[in-house]
């Protein structure tokens, strides 16, 4: 049994923070930001035009194996293109998991398609194949090979996994199943940077997949995203209608569709070139973090999360399990009274107002985590980072 007063003073002797507050996540700048940056000043490239904007996206297709990487103003945008391009139209449907943060089922929602949200595994804490089958075998059938809702006759256009807090979904399984109603995966990989499904980087499985760099996320650029795919075509399309749809020329104005501004700047590229050159150093300080955690809570009355078998996970945010929403609340409760900053788990899409009225499967486990997930801090711990300044 370990007491909460316990719980705090191990979170704090770790981060070696006898007092001051300690955030759940922040970023690590232990690199060539400062560098990066003032090369965008001095050399006036700041916006949306510049080399460090190329230059990262052949550095995230190289890091996770993607053939293509096309920048995004921030991950939901990236997702939201994604998904257009996957063909997802208006009055479709999407298929995605009820615990999921608010951008999985935004996105699907700026498309004008209906998220549907299916239950989550036990052990991975993100779309379980099992349920996605079983919903599709009790509400849908294929038409030209084409899957269609029974009762609603909407058409089943994509399904949108989302790999929890870092930790990969059972993607062999989903894939199986997704072949036999043929329906596109699109990865939401916001979360998981540097996490391996089988060998193979998280994003990289789908028709698309989609990294973040929120200031949160394990590595950040302030504000963006990565849109990852194989495919030539979708990604030279991606990279177009991101930048208004412009068709190129030296002073012309034309534009062939409706497009989005949704570039990534120069400067923050720049601080993504960084960060990644930084990431293998970030996301051993992680694991170490997660291996002293998962030491510490061996035995006790909090579970801690690991990552299923078969993958690594970069463990973005580090979970405890509750005994029950009470032993949560409490939980939350002291440790934030403490300085020591944990949040529950995002509220199920499907208990939001503007989400109520979608279809669910039973989401048991969803319902299961959302009663009992803490999340404590998990920033890299750098010896003496920002101890100075
Ligand atoms: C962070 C995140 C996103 C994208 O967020 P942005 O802040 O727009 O970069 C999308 N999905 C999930 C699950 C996320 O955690």
């Amino acid at each position: 049994m370990i007491h909460v007063d316990e719980l705090c003073s191990y979170i704090r002797s770790q981060f070696n923070e006898p007092t001051a507050f300690i955030p759940l996540h922040d970023p690590r700048f232990i690199g060539n930001e400062k560098k990066y940056l003032n090369e965008c000043i001095d050399t006036n490239f700041v916006s949306s035009v510049g080399e460090f904007v190329t230059r990262f996206e052949r550095m995230c297709a190289d890091y996770t194996g993607a053939k293509y990487a096309v920048a995004a103003v921030n991950g939901t945008a990236a997702l939201h293109i994604a998904l257009q391009l996957s063909g997802v139209q208006r009055d479709d449907e999407v298929l995605t998991q009820a615990l999921t943060f608010i951008a999985t089922a935004n996105a699907i929602s700026y498309t004008g398609a209906h998220p549907v949200f299916l239950d989550v595994d036990k052990d991975t804490m993100g779309l379980s194949p099992a349920a996605v089958a079983s919903w599709l075998t009790a509400n849908a059938e294929l038409r030209d090979g084409q899957p269609f809702n029974r009762t609603t006759g909407r058409r089943i256009a994509a399904c949108v996994p989302m790999h929890t807090f870092g930790h990969p979904v059972h993607l062999d399984e989903l894939m199986e199943v997704l072949e036999q109603w043929n329906i596109p995966l699109v990865e939401d990989a916001a979360e998981s940077i540097g996490s391996y499904y089988k060998g193979k980087h998280t994003g990289t499985f789908g028709k698309f997949g989609v990294l973040s760099f929120n200031g949160n996320k394990v590595i950040t650029t302030g504000g963006g995203g990565m849109i990852l795919t194989n495919d030539e075509d979708l990604a030279r399309e991606a990279k177009h209608i991101t930048t208004q749809a412009k068709i190129p020329h030296a002073w012309e104005f034309n534009h062939d569709r409706i497009g989005y501004n949704y570039r990534l700047t120069n400067i923050n590229a720049a601080l993504g070139c960084a960060q990644l050159e930084s990431l293998p150093t970030i996301l051993s300080l992680k694991r170490t973090l997660a291996e002293q955690y998962e030491a510490f809570f061996r035995n006790s009355n909090w579970t801690f999360f690991t990552a299923p078998a078969d993958c690594v996970s970069n463990y973005w945010l580090n979970v405890l399990i509750a005994a029950d929403r009470t032993d949560r609340d409490a939980l939350l409760e002291a440790t934030n009274k403490q300085g020591v900053m944990t949040r529950p788990i995002w509220e199920l899409m499907n208990r939001l107002p503007m989400f109520a009225h979608c279809q669910t499967d039973s989401l048991e486990n969803s319902i299961w985590f959302a009663d009992r997930v803490v999340n404590i801090p998990s920033s890299a711990i750098v010896p003496n980072y920002r101890k100075n300044s």
